[in-house]
């Protein structure tokens, strides 16, 4: 290793962004990450010291799962002090969830951790995965001028145009280069002829601690998405699933819900069994707030509120407190603070 090199860590999980298409079915099946650099000679004029690791089996990340992301996290930090930066490649669909997983579980980052894929295999003409790929290398080689520091302390998201904070990320289109957006936060950089990082988005830890791996996650968690005409009957089986400590519960607008009696009742009872329920709104933009009558009385039942949280790191963080091992009422209360900007509170 050469000191004066960026010495950066490419983590292979699978996507698109190394796939190639199988020609007896003509479906896209992963490749071994060998194949990805003989695609990108370009890499070696960043002048890096480039490592790689890679899945023994790489997957499309619609197979992405807990046991995944601890592999991931459990990666950085065994490699943490050696690295100046890692970028992890993995597939769109579920890379706002890992993002949003890592963030929880690497505590006390102070290193970039940027993930990217792309919309083409990188093998393709038109492939946007090789100018992202090569982005994300210069972002976690990036250094502040004015401190020397990594530009990037946090897990975030490059896609085409821009960085994004990973937890407060969404997969926006199935087939636009620019997939990725936050909505309630703006761009960690705009990218261009150049690279524009915009500094007052940046997060930086409070804590000067090294690093704290949190590897345990608890899936028990439910998603539940209402829409008119949802049932007494649907909502009482949803909450009473077997095993389940939260529910991120999606409702309308600015967190407005059906004022009926049953409803009310299956709430304040779920809450009053321990269960956690966290509400967001089904809407892309803006967040949670108790303007109308609707909504107010869903925290009457003790409901509570996850203001501008995206379900990605709602569903996520639920895992990462309920995996911390902590009661009901510490997981309540921790969910609607700012763990690792996540929330606008
Ligand atoms: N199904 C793929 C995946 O998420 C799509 C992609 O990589 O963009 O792994």
């Amino acid at each position: 290793m050469n000191p004066s090199k960026p010495n950066i860590l490419i983590i292979y999980t699978g996507g698109t962004i190394g796939m190639i298409e199988d020609a007896s079915t003509g479906t896209l099946r992963p490749f071994d990450f060998d194949h990805l650099i003989e695609n990108v000679p370009k890499i070696n004029k960043l002048g890096y010291d480039i490592s790689h690791r890679q899945f023994a089996e790489p997957i499309d990340s619609s197979d992405m799962d807990p046991h995944y992301w601890e592999m991931i996290a459990e990666c950085i930090t065994e490699n943490y002090t050696d690295y100046d930066g890692f970028v992890v490649l993995h597939g769109t669909d579920t890379m706002a969830y890992t993002a949003s997983a890592l963030s929880f579980m690497l505590g006390n980052l102070h290193k970039p951790v940027i993930i990217t894929g792309s919309q083409l295999p990188i093998g393709e003409v038109r492939t946007d995965g090789e100018e992202n790929l090569i982005t994300a290398l210069q972002i976690a080689a990036a250094k502040d001028p004015a401190t020397g520091e990594p530009m990037i302390q946090e897990v975030a998201i490059l896609f085409e145009n821009y960085l994004w904070r990973g937890n407060r990320s969404t997969k926006m289109s199935a087939d636009n280069f620019n997939a990725f957006k936050s909505n309630n936060y703006p761009p960690l950089a705009k990218i261009g002829l150049g690279i524009h990082f915009n500094h007052e988005a940046l997060w930086r830890s409070p804590s000067r601690r090294p690093l704290d791996l949190r590897k345990h996650l608890d899936p028990s968690v439910v998603v539940v998405d209402l829409f008119p005409g949802i049932t007494e009957s649907t909502l009482r089986h949803l909450l009473n699933t077997p095993g389940v400590k939260g529910v991120v519960l999606k409702t309308y607008g600015a967190g407005n819900a059906p004022t009926s009696e049953w409803f009310y009742k299956l709430m304040s009872e779920a809450v009053e069994r321990g269960i956690v329920i966290l509400n967001i709104t089904q809407c892309a933009n803006g967040g949670v707030n108790s303007r109308y009558y609707a909504g107010d009385r869903l925290s009457r039942a003790g409901v509570i509120s996850g203001h501008d949280m995206t379900c990605e790191a709602a569903v996520t963080k639920m895992m990462h407190l309920f995996g911390m091992g902590l009661p009901s009422a510490e997981v309540a209360k921790y969910l609607s603070c700012s763990l690792i900007g996540e929330i606008t509170v």
